[in-house]
Parts: C-alpha cells; structure tokens; sequence
C-alpha cells in the first residue's frame, strides 16, 4: 500500500487523518497535512481507508 496527499495545499488543516491514523498523518507548521509513512503496514489498512473517507477534500490517495 502507498499513501500520498494530492494536492496538499486543499487540505482543510482539520487534522481528521491524524485522529484516524497518526501512524501515518501529521500536520507541519503551516496546518497542512503529510504522509509520515508513505509505505504503512498492512495491519494500519483500515486506518488509513478511513483517513481517505472521512477527508473531507478527498485528497488521501491510496495506491495497492
Ligand atoms: S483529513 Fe484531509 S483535509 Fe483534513 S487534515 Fe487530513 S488531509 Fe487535510
């Protein structure tokens, strides 16, 4: 699994993907969110999936 946020500079700064999965989501300085973990585990799937559903800018991309 590959994760990326495309494009950053629509995200809304709500921090939701980093509720739903810190192992993969932080905020910068700017109140963007990035990607700590561009290859997560298997096990934080469900984690992630969830990230992308509930963002609101649907800008969490998941790639198999
Ligand atoms: S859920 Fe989406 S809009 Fe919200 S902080 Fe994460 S990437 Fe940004």
């Amino acid at each position: 699994m590959k994760v990326r946020i495309e494009p950053r500079d629509e995200c809304l700064g709500d921090a939701i993907c980093c509720d739903e999965c810190p192992e993969v989501f932080a905020m910068d300085d700017d109140d963007l969110a990035y990607v700590t973990n561009e290859s997560p585990d298997e096990s934080l799937r469900e984690a992630v999936q969830n990230a992308a559903d509930e963002c609101p800018a649907e800008i969490i991309i998941i790639e198999d």
